[in-house]
């Protein structure tokens, strides 16, 4: 694609093309592209001072502060490989994020500090922390004051003016290690390039700017003209969705990112409301929670243009309602994963009204097929289900440091997903289930998701996940966990009768119990089924 930046440094200079124009929002602080720049530039010449350079592994650990992107760029710009690591691990699961990418320095915000200082010592690849915005802590002897080396948050506005580094990176050299969620396992380190990351950023925005774009066809060139796009950033910028949607920006037409601490609905309809937000989106549970806040009517949320998700399955129903909110605006769903550097397929417009159920065709360069679950694999026709394959120049090369994995999962250029899908005659891909995510009741297989999503049709519930109960015969059997919307009502027998109506007898859950909150997810957005297994813990027994 023509319009493709060579390299992830390319996009910071990109932004350049917009200096006066505010890149990042985050409470008081607003931060131009002109002062990222300069920004970037000085952390780069620290890092390098420090001895960084290529392939060298810089943690990133903080919350979605302005600093996280300009620690990334300024790795980056060395061509030094960014190591992301997710703000909610506990001290010893950072410690293994830091050891395991032998990261040579970290840099953290003041909570994640607090949690590794007593792990530094056994770090022994690391050589230098710095702390953001936590003056008191830069009077450890080995950790430096970030403030001190780029000049903010004290002050963006006038910043001093300096060149990125000038290292030879080509689009093939190693760029990021992003950990997967760990649902499944133990968290892995997806190796991506410069050319895997770039990739992702041009085809999820393009999809969602133009569905229809044809096999191989390229992205409108940006327009320097067009009103600024102003995305409220919801996702953590440590996971590739939240990561890819932190670069769009600085790619596509200088568009905006207002950053929040913490997500809450209140909260963000009242920065959508101030800063004119068009677009917002992450997960669906995001989406949800706007819809139903009892305080929506009093916000003026007109400015929304588009929401889109991903990352977990989302109800079939959800687009309906964005629809009724804001009629004008396009709705967006997407699948990807990390491996995939995020999203891979983009569902949006009216191909998402019709088929409300699916994830969307795979992306203007790239490539999927469905293939039986076990060896011999073959390909499947369509409409069966069997695990999604993907193929493409967003896919990762492999994981950091665990060969066996790479082998298992990367075959012929392909990546297995893990997931069941199907794909229908024209090309789109439902997602049924996790392979690892369905019961298996006395032989009978019911996928999770399926269940779900009746009971997300029913008009009370607002959360609900399906898990196996242990049972001597049957070996499982499905129960439900649901959160009802707020004022809402409706009793286990209910909700049972409601999925008998729709589905066959086995799939009906033998429990439904109620759970006074959201329910537990992880920081990705996907519920923590682990955490729900003790809910049901007595009927197990009997
Ligand atoms: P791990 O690989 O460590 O077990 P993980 O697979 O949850 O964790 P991610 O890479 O963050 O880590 O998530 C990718 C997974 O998220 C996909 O394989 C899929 O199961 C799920 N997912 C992503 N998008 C969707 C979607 N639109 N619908 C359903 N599931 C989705
Ligand atoms: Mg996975």
């Amino acid at each position: 694609w023509k319009n493709a930046p060579a390299t992830l440094r390319d996009m910071v200079a990109n932004g350049r093309n917009f200096p006066t124009r505010e890149f990042l929002v985050y409470e008081d602080d607003r931060v131009t592209f002109e002062a990222f720049h300069r920004a970037v530039a000085a952390l780069a010449a620290q890092l390098a001072a420090d001895g960084v350079g290529k392939g060298d592994r810089v943690a990133v650990i903080m919350r979605n502060l302005p600093e996280w992107p300009v620690a990334f760029f300024a790795a980056i710009s060395l061509g030094a490989i960014v190591t992301p690591l997710n703000a909610w691990w506990t001290g010893p699961e950072l410690h293994y994020g830091l050891v395991d990418s032998g990261s040579k320095v970290a840099i953290v915000d003041s909570e994640r500090l607090e949690r590794i200082i007593g792990h530094l010592a056994d770090c022994p690849d690391l050589t230098a922390v710095y702390a953001a915005r936590n003056p008191e802590a830069c009077e450890h002897p080995r950790v430096r004051c970030l403030e001190d080396v780029i000049g903010a948050p004290r002050t963006w506005a006038d910043l001093p003016d300096r060149p990125l580094p000038t290292t030879p990176i080509a689009p093939d050299d190693d760029a990021t290690i992003f950990y997967t969620s760990g649902t499944t396992g133990k968290p892995k380190g997806a190796l991506g390039t410069h050319r895997t990351m770039a990739t992702n950023v041009m085809t999820s925005g393009a999809a969602l700017a133009r569905p229809f774009l044809r096999r191989g066809e390229a992205p409108p060139a940006p327009d320097p003209n067009a009103p600024q796009k102003v995305t409220l950033l919801v996702v953590p910028m440590f996971h590739v969705t939240g990561c890819s949607a932190t670069l769009g920006p600085a790619l596509n037409n200088g568009g905006k990112l207002v950053l929040m601490r913490k997500w809450d609905a209140l909260e963000g309809m009242k920065l959508i409301e101030r800063e004119r937000v068009t677009t917002t989106g992450g997960v669906p549970t995001i989406a949800w929670q706007l819809i139903e806040h009892p305080e929506r009517p009093n916000f003026d949320l007109s400015s929304i243009e588009g929401i889109s998700y991903g990352g977990a399955p989302s109800a079939p129903e959800l687009v309906r309602r964005i629809k009724e909110v804001w009629p004008t605006a396009s709705a967006g769903n997407g699948w990807g994963m990390t491996e995939t550097s995020a999203t891979f397929t983009s569902n949006g417009s009216d191909d998402y009204v019709n088929r409300p159920d699916s994830c969307g065709p795979a992306p203007a360069v790239g490539e999927m097929k469905i293939m039986t679950v076990d060896a011999p694999f073959r390909d499947l026709p369509p409409g069966e289900v069997g695990e999604l394959w993907c193929k493409g120049p967003m896919v990762v090369k492999g994981y950091w440091n665990k060969p066996e994995a790479t082998a298992q999962t990367f075959v012929d250029g392909w990546v297995r997903t893990g997931d069941l899908a199907r794909i229908d005659e024209e090309g789109f891909c439902f997602i049924i289930d996790r392979a690892k995510d369905m019961l298996i009741r006395g032989g009978e297989n019911i996928y999770c998701i399926e269940v779900e999503n009746v009971l997300y049709d029913h008009p009370a519930v607002m959360d609900a996940a399906l898990i196996g109960i242990p049972h001597k015969i049957l070996g499982e059997e499905p129960a439900a966990v649901v959160t009802l919307k707020p004022g809402a009502q409706a009793t286990e027998q209910e909700l049972r009768a409601f999925v008998a109506d729709r589905l066959a007898a086995f799939k009906v859950p033998v429990r439904v119990a109620f759970w006074h909150e959201t329910l537990p997810r992880n920081a990705n957005g996907k519920i923590m089924k682990s955490a729900l297994k003790d809910v049901f813990a007595g009927d197990a027994a009997a």
